[in-house]
């Protein structure tokens, strides 16, 4: 199994769904990716910052899952990252209603010394230059997977470019990818990312799957239908952590491994969405993971007889 650096948020949220209202919750990127990849028994480490009010319990809490928090640095008398957004009643878009940076504002990244040979590393959503300043760090990694947004897009579009140069994989939704590369067709976007570096690209599409490109070659993962969406908060990192914590535990980064990971991914990120914020992915159980796996592969499953 190798070992994953994973960057990203560690916040605070409060979220409001149609099915309810959170106070100040655990969340940030970088804990969905950490509590999904640690499905894989990832030996992990979390690189990010937070404020002296950030609860020692949260620490350990991602501690007690296998994730390394010593990459954590905690600002004593700076406020954690907060966040705050409502959804509507079709759950597919939401309003952010805060963005606190404090902490995160000056935030430069340490990845610990006894990671930073680790083989694959998760580049959450955050600026770019704190995504490069993590490159910067590591001594080979064999895989490199990007989370961005639209925010980048808008505001830090050189330094996208340049961190874009060095991953291997690029993980964004449908959207995302059309105005990166302006093209409508997924397939040409995919296209044209490709050429921007990544030679992976994952565009996700949230209710209706995921799509994998590489050169000639496409995969589609569906998502699983679900009865009741409750709270979409964090499904895309938790799509990645899983993505990327299935590919750390079986050191394949080969195209057929990858569509694995990525039905991993989808499985993962099905739980997420069940319940508020961690919640459900905080009790999540091997055999529950093993029996979603299972549905997802009788979903896409069939016989066809071609004469
Ligand atoms: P997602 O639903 O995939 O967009 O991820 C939600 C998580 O991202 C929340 O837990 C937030 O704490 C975190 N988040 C929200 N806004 C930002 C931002 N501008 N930069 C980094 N992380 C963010």
């Amino acid at each position: 199994m190798s070992q994953l650096v994973i960057v990203g948020t560690v916040a605070f949220d409060a979220i409001e769904t149609p099915f309810g209202k959170t106070d100040k919750i655990l969340g940030g990127a970088a804990t969905y990716i950490g509590l999904s990849a640690a499905q894989y028994h990832a030996k992990g480490a979390l690189v990010s910052v937070v404020g002296g009010d950030f609860p020692a319990e949260y620490l350990e809490l991602l501690e007690s899952r296998g994730m390394d928090t010593s990459g954590i640095e905690v600002v004593k008398d700076g406020k954690t990252f907060f966040w705050a957004g409502k959804y509507h009643n079709d759950m597919n878009t939401r309003d952010t209603l805060a963005t606190e940076l404090n902490v995160l504002a000056d935030f430069n990244p340490v990845v610990p010394e006894n990671y930073r040979d680790s083989e694959v590393v998760l580049l959450g959503n955050l600026h770019p230059e704190v995504q490069s300043s993590v490159l910067d760090q590591m001594s080979a990694p064999k895989l490199v997977i990007l989370d961005t947004m639209n925010f980048w897009m808008e505001h830090t579009w050189d330094a996208l470019v340049e961190v874009m140069k060095r991953v291997d994989v690029i993980s964004i939704n449908d959207e995302e990818a059309r105005q990166l590369t302006g093209e409508y067709s997924l397939v040409r976007a995919a296209q044209k990312i490709q050429e921007m570096g990544p030679k992976y690209v994952i565009i996700k599409k949230g209710e209706h799957g995921a799509l994998l490109f590489h050169k000639d070659e496409v995969f589609f993962a569906p998502a699983l239908p679900l009865e009741e969406v409750f709270d979409p908060t964090g499904a895309g990192d938790t799509f990645a952590g899983g993505f990327a914590g299935f590919l750390a535990q079986t050191e394949d980064y080969s195209f057929d491994n990858m569509k694995k990971a990525i039905v991993h991914g989808s499985a993962l990120a099905s739980f997420c969405v069940e319940k508020f914020g961690i919640e459900r992915l905080e009790n999540l159980t091997r055999e529950e993971l093993y029996s979603r796996l299972q549905q997802f592969k009788q979903l896409t499953q069939f016989d066809i007889e071609l004469h």
